[in-house]
């Protein structure tokens, strides 16, 4: 039976979180939420945020602004702002968010040696963290309407699908329920777990997925 895991990216957001909060929760589903700086800037934010902890969501440190990927920018002060700032504003506004995990960014989801610098690996190593990647980005932001059928064929050809959405007003989410039934009725079981291929730190020790993931170029949904 293949697999396939949820994973929600750059909220939350005002507008598309709560209702996908609720889908999977009418569900019994329970997803990952990669969230940035910004979530935990306003009131209505961080509650959302602190809701997911609450209804049994992982919540991971997506950075502080989301802006320059890691690797583009090589020097320590990028890694200590986007992962350590980061850090520190989850643990001060959340308190216990759960395991460490972080997830890198950049270029629409392409892997490759612009998601991580020395220094970054070097700092997530020192903080214990865990590293979360994905294999199918089926690019929810531009294609609000058609991310469906890309994330499906994702789902159908492989073993274990990690899937990147966004919880963003963009009207991808829209079709969340019938994208949740099409993986139903393929008989797709929607776990929270990952598959090795997609960590590439647990807990501070680098996996064999790392180097293989910085040099690989991206093999779905292009
Ligand atoms: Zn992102």
């Amino acid at each position: 039976m293949n697999k396939l895991t949820l994973t929600f990216d750059n909220g939350p957001s005002i507008e598309a979180t709560p209702s996908v909060l609720d889908v999977l929760d009418q569900r019994g589903l329970h997803a990952w939420f990669c969230v940035i700086g910004k979530s935990l800037a306003t009131p209505e934010a961080h509650q959302l945020v602190t809701e997911m902890i609450s209804r049994g969501h992982r919540i991971v440190n997506h950075s502080l602004t989301h802006r320059t990927p890691l690797g583009d920018d090589p020097s320590d002060q990028h890694a200590q702002r986007e992962i350590v700032e980061m850090h520190s504003l989850m643990d001060d506004t959340l308190g216990d968010w759960g395991d460490r995990w972080f997830r890198p960014f950049g270029r629409g989801g392409e892997l490759g040696p612009h998601l991580f610098s020395d220094a970054s690996l070097a700092t997530l190593t020192e903080l214990s963290y865990s590293v979360l990647l994905w294999n199918s980005v089926p690019r929810d932001w531009e294609d609000p309407l058609g991310w469906v059928e890309t994330a499906l064929a994702d789902v159908i050809t492989q073993d274990h699908t990690v899937l990147v959405l966004h919880d963003l007003p963009t009207g991808a989410m829209n079709r969340l329920p019938e994208f949740l039934d099409k993986v139903d009725q393929l008989g797709v079981e929607i776990t929270n777990d990952v598959p090795d291929e997609c960590v590439l730190m647990r807990s501070g020790e680098e996996t064999l997925a790392l180097r293989t993931a910085l040099i690989e170029l991206p093999t779905s949904s292009n």
